[in-house]
């Protein structure tokens, strides 16, 4: 089954994906790229009012319905207050360490939809003018860092007069590459590494008109980097979730950047045991190649549908990433044995 995966279409798509910005909240159009391209897979999707993507494979049983979910959405920030320097002062759109934005281009959508490129930088950034040491101690704050439009303002009036306003979106530049290596090196990998599986695996099941063992929903949400993505929008009767979201790889874990992790705990707890089981016995039946691992600062929309008061169980599975929330890595691979995975499971019993 491996082989039905195209992997230079879902190279191909994942560069487009990474390369539409997806911020936490401002998610339409990665939603309209993937919509487009389960419509030439001849499925309609479908809209939640929450702006998440919902697209249903119909199954052999109808009854004990799946739903398989990854994220679109991704880290960003919003401009907390344009300062008198003309410069923005950002509000992180999900959890990461001020220090990896430090220096990285980005661009803020004005109202109309306008898009102004800058680069976030130190507010005492020339080492020309402050220490070193200075310049180190201030890396560690957001409020210590600024967006430097690519325009010519130095104020904030004349920064205004650019049509920028509190509350527009920044995006930071995600660098995606592919490497001749197979390596894939981009930030926002958590989650569109798994979205690009997700739709890989569908379109694999499409177009050999494979039928899944049960009506399987995906469902695509747009506010997972804030903790409620899976909260609402998978349909009440699933009795089953499989959360497609990165594995964390870095000292201690028992990921790689090769594998599918198969979670066995998070941040919010167990997953369920007899589906962790049932994924790791597939895994081994089909010689993928996969990680059992714990994760610690962590959580998926699969703990969010539950908190959330869904009764289904919930498993995670998904490629390995390294260096996640910053400048990520993963290798062709581990998007392969995640889509290989999941086209397992959704024709199991
Ligand atoms: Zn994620």
């Amino acid at each position: 089954m491996a082989s039905s995966i195209d992997l230079e279409y879902t190279k191909a798509f994942l560069l487009k994906l990474l390369n539409t910005p997806s911020p936490t909240g401002n998610t339409d159009a990665a939603i309209a790229l993937l919509e487009a391209e389960f419509l030439d897979l001849g499925l309609q999707g479908k809209r939640t009012t929450k702006g998440a993507l919902l697209v249903t494979l119909p199954g052999k049983k109808s009854n004990a319905g799946r739903a398989v979910t990854a994220h679109v959405d991704t880290l960003g920030g919003m401009v907390k207050e344009i300062k008198e320097n003309g410069r923005l002062l950002i509000s992180n759109l999900g959890g990461y360490y001020p220090g990896s934005i430090s220096g990285v281009y980005c661009a803020v959508e004005t109202s109309t939809g306008k898009k102004i490129s800058g680069t976030a930088l130190l507010t005492k950034q020339s080492v020309h003018i402050h220490s070193i040491n200075d310049v180190h101690d201030s890396a560690q704050k957001l409020n210590t860092l600024e967006v430097r439009l690519d325009a010519r303002t130095r104020s904030k009036a004349e920064t205004e007069a650019l049509g920028v306003q509190t509350g527009d979106f920044i995006s930071w530049d995600p660098r995606a590459e592919i490497t001749g290596t197979g390596f894939i090196k981009s930030r926002h990998l958590d989650d569109k590494a798994s979205v690009a599986a997700m739709l890989a695996a569908a379109r694999a099941m499409t177009q050999n008109k494979i039928t899944p063992a049960h009506t399987t929903t995906f469902y695509f949400s747009t506010y997972e980097e804030v903790g409620h993505g899976g909260a609402a929008g998978i349909p009440a009767d699933v009795e089953e979730i499989l959360a497609i979201d990165m594995g964390v790889v870095g000292e201690g874990q028992a990921g790689d950047e090769f594998s599918v992790s198969i979670c066995a705990k998070d941040g919010g707890g167990p997953y369920d045991l007899k589906m962790r089981r049932r994924l790791v016995a597939l895994a081994k039946t089909a010689k993928i190649p996969y990680k059992v691992d714990v994760y610690v600062n962590y959580s998926s929309d699969g703990t969010a549908a539950w908190r959330a008061g869904h009764p289904a169980r919930v498993a995670l599975i998904g490629p390995g990433v390294d260096s996640s929330h910053a400048y990520e890595r993963t290798h062709q691979e581990a998007i392969l044995n995640t889509a290989h995975l999941l086209l397992e499971y959704l024709q199991a019993e």
